[in-house]
């Protein structure tokens, strides 16, 4: 007998359709496109961090290794973070993971029961409303605004507060809109937070890309939510390791206990040699680091300068992450509609604005995580494009 719709589970059938895939899985049908669509590094992995995972293979580390990993990598995080947050951060605060995603999720189970609501921003990154679902939370939405630099009104975030609500998701530098968080702002919402016992769930995973005067601020910095705040971060942008599948949680010691007794389930553990990798990473020169930081400020300029030359676009220079938002509303049509013209008659691949939140609505997402190259042809075939369409 086939399998019938019964077969089929509540998960699998309510997992909401990603816009970003919708749009990257066009990519075989335009082989000359230029994609300005995805958010992959383009950059190789620095070689002492893949030399370390060879040594690893060949010495044997084959094996299981511990469900929260391996000791001599969670005291790296904790070294890490006890230096960034200035207090004492042992292993007990860390666990190691399968990339920022896995860190998501983790936090989610091991915080928050089915019916609980979790707060996210509109826009944001799209997966956080698929794992929400997957732990059959409700996703309650708060707009963010250009006109407020795309930071959370105090006033939006008391007003979608409620008896249910567990916990908050905040991403800074932030994907799709480029923005970081100063200790201001988050000060601006730390009462609220505390006030309501608020799990921070802290997507930090693009901490090292932060441009011009701006910095990184971990959320667990701020000493009122400090205790409620799981920083989730990965080495996917900041060493260039996407395919590695490796990132870590760090947060207050009584929930990661709960949590290293769910990764037995869910994974069992990571690969010892993907975590000696990450060890040499986090341990070895952050030379190549600042490089490609650096680079990707040279891109994200020539592609925020070529955006802010063209009629009818306007966008805010991204302060962090690899994004950048181009309001394109001037051209009353839909995102998606606007993305798939720029697609077909520009070759140019982006992200419609309405893949991240329907107050995505009225964009659309540029990545400049491509090369200098690419990304100059990109803005001559646009340039050229719009120029030829007024
Ligand atoms: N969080 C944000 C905001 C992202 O943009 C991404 C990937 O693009 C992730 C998390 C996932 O990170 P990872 O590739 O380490 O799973």
């Amino acid at each position: 007998m086939k399998p019938s719709d019964q077969n089929i589970s509540y998960y699998a059938k309510n997992y909401p359709a990603s816009g970003i895939r919708a749009m990257f899985d066009l990519l075989p049908e335009y082989p000359d496109v230029v994609n300005l669509c995805n958010g992959e590094p383009d950059f190789s992995t620095p070689s002492h961090i893949c030399e370390a995972a060879i040594a690893s293979i060949q010495g044997g580390d084959t094996r299981y290794s511990p469900t929260s990993g391996i000791l001599e990598l969670r005291q790296a995080v904790a070294d890490k973070y006890t230096q960034q947050l200035k207090r004492r951060i042992t292993p007990d605060n860390v666990m190691i993971v399968c990339g920022g995603t896995e860190a998501l999720m983790m936090s989610l189970l091991a915080t928050v029961n089915p019916g609980d609501e979790v707060i996210v921003t509109d826009p944001c990154y799209p997966n956080y409303f698929a794992q929400i679902e997957l732990v059959k939370a409700k996703c309650v939405s708060i707009p963010v605004y250009e006109k407020n630099n795309f930071q959370i009104d105090p006033e939006d975030l008391k007003k979608a507060i409620s008896s249910r609500t567990k916990g908050i998701i905040l991403n800074y530098p932030n994907n799709p809109l480029g923005v970081t968080a100063s200790e201001e702002y988050i000060q601006s919402l730390e009462q609220l937070i505390d006030d309501n016992n608020l799990i921070v769930f802290s997507d930090e995973v693009y901490e090292s890309l932060t441009y011009g005067k701006s910095g990184h601020y971990s959320l667990a910095q701020n000493d009122r939510i400090k205790d409620n705040v799981l920083v989730m971060n990965s080495l996917s942008k900041t060493y260039a390791m996407t395919g590695w599948r490796i990132g870590y949680i760090v947060g207050h010691p009584k929930i990661m206990k709960s949590m290293f007794r769910l990764q037995e389930s869910v994974l069992s553990c990571l690969p010892v040699f993907i975590q000696k990798a990450a060890l040499a990473a986090l341990r070895g020169s952050q030379d190549k680091v600042q490089e490609m930081a650096s680079a990707y400020e040279k891109r994200m300029n020539l592609l925020v300068d070529g955006i802010q030359s063209m009629p009818g676009f306007k966008c805010i220079r991204p302060m962090g992450g690899l994004c950048v938002m181009a309001n394109i509303s001037a051209y009353n049509k839909s995102s998606e509609e606007f993305s798939r013209e720029l697609l077909e008659n520009a070759g140019v691949m982006t992200v419609p604005g309405s893949a991240f939140g329907p107050m995505g609505e009225g964009y659309i997402r540029f990545c400049f995580a491509n090369s200098f190259e690419n990304i100059q042809k990109g803005v001559e075939r646009l340039s050229s494009y719009i120029a030829s369409r007024q």
